[in-house]
């Protein structure tokens, strides 16, 4: 039976892996709804290649173009219409692909309508980690890592008795400034910072990438999915992006996983999963790689580490006011009105000046959300 999947975000550089995936994999994967934000001209492409598909435009006025260009199909918008999407009872998975939080709702809708859910959008399990896996636990449904390092870890743990693992080691590329001094750093361009050496991906996380928030908001990510203490999640640099994450089990063996660098293979997993089908990613020849490097991140000039460190042992609403201070942070670098270093500075002064709840609900999640990023914009 095919795996019926909605596809939030389907014009970002998630989203057209996946669909890549299900093009190669279409007597496995249907694609039953798609979202996109102002891109509407590739939205009305991918709605003609997929035209069973419910589609969910960014604004009203994307809407009314898609529906005059598709008479009969059922076109939604904004927030509500991915709310819609993620509960339609013709899905079996939700995939959120939105940059940012703006998936945290339809990602709880997904769950609460009993479907699973692949997670690429690593900000909502930062944000709200707890209640996500919560509400996967009360409905019985799987949250599935698409996020590549994650997913890696999500493999070496099958059939693993969960207790006997000693550390996750997350890998992490080390960004376009692995070798930079912090004199570098601090005239650091935009342009530069879109620069990733290994992967190419949006924008926001191509910043992370290179402040090395994206692997900070990753240890919290990895803290939720798969129930393990901060304390036992650790990060090692490895340059040539080939070994996507390791666990180190308490009598010393370390297994890790090792694939091509493409997104298309921790998204079919997810989608597929239990399942391993032949599918678009490249295979992986280690004699063409030739070297695997290791080394220890340079903590001092990258504080984006040890800022989410301490956010994910405090818990509460902290990592919420780390992950939205960071977005507005990113966005304002973007916009030349901030520093490369200004980015960390901003989000530890957000840390220390918003309210912290050691218990948050969901309300109070986005309050905290809503007063980091008017931290920043001040
Ligand atoms: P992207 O910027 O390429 O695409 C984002 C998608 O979300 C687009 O379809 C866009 O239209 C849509 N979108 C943006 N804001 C929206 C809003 N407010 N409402 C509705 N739709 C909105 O981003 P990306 O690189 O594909 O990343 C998506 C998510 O996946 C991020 O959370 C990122 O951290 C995570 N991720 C990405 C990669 C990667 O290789 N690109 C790897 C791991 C995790
Ligand atoms: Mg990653």
């Amino acid at each position: 039976m095919k795996k019926r999947v909605v596809v939030l975000g389907a014009t970002g550089s998630i989203g057209e892996s996946t669909l890549r995936v299900a093009r190669a994999l279409s007597n496995k994967i249907e694609i039953v709804g798609i979202s996109g934000g102002q891109n509407v001209h590739r939205l009305l492409e991918i709605s003609r290649e997929f035209p069973a598909a419910r589609i969910c435009a960014g604004d009203e006025l994307g809407a009314a173009t898609l529906r005059s260009n598709l008479p009969g199909c059922e076109v939604l918008h904004g927030a509500h219409g991915l709310e819609t999407l993620a509960a339609m009872p013709e899905a079996d998975l939700v995939l959120v692909a939105i940059v940012g939080t703006a998936g945290l709702k339809p990602a709880l809708r997904a769950l609460e309508s009993g479907k699973d859910l692949a997670v690429a959008s690593k900000e909502i399990l930062v944000m709200a980690g707890e209640q996500v896996m919560a509400t996967a636990k009360r409905m019985g449904g799987r949250v599935l890592p698409v996020d590549s390092e994650h997913n890696a870890v999500f493999q070496c743990l099958e059939g693993q008795d969960h207790s006997t693992v000693k550390r996750l080691i997350l890998t992490c590329s080390g960004g376009p400034f692995r070798k930079a001094s912090a004199t570098d750093l601090a005239s650091v361009t935009p342009e530069q910072a879109l620069k990733h050496p290994t992967w190419s991906m949006g924008r926001k996380i191509s910043i992370d990438s290179a402040t090395l928030f994206n692997k900070g908001l990753e240890m919290i990510e990895a803290r939720w999915l798969f129930n393990i203490p901060m304390e036992k999640i650790d990060v090692v640099i490895h340059p040539q992006s080939i070994v996507h994450s390791m666990v180190e089990f308490v009598d010393g063996s370390i297994m890790a996983q090792m694939s091509s660098t493409d997104m298309a293979l921790p998204i079919q997993y997810a989608l597929t999963y239990p399942e391993r089908h032949s599918g678009p990613c490249a295979p992986l020849d280690l004699t063409l790689v030739g070297r695997l490097d290791f080394e220890a991140p340079r903590a001092d000039l990258f504080p984006a580490l040890e800022l989410a460190r301490r956010a994910g042992i405090a818990g509460g609403t902290l990592p919420a006011v780390l992950n939205a201070a960071n977005e507005t942070a990113v966005e304002a670098f973007l916009a030349g009105r901030l520093s490369f270093p200004g980015i960390w500075e901003s989000v530890a002064r957000a840390m220390d000046s918003v309210p912290f709840v050691e218990h948050p609900t969901l309300d109070e999640l986005i309050e905290a959300d809503r007063a980091a990023r008017s931290v920043i914009a001040k």
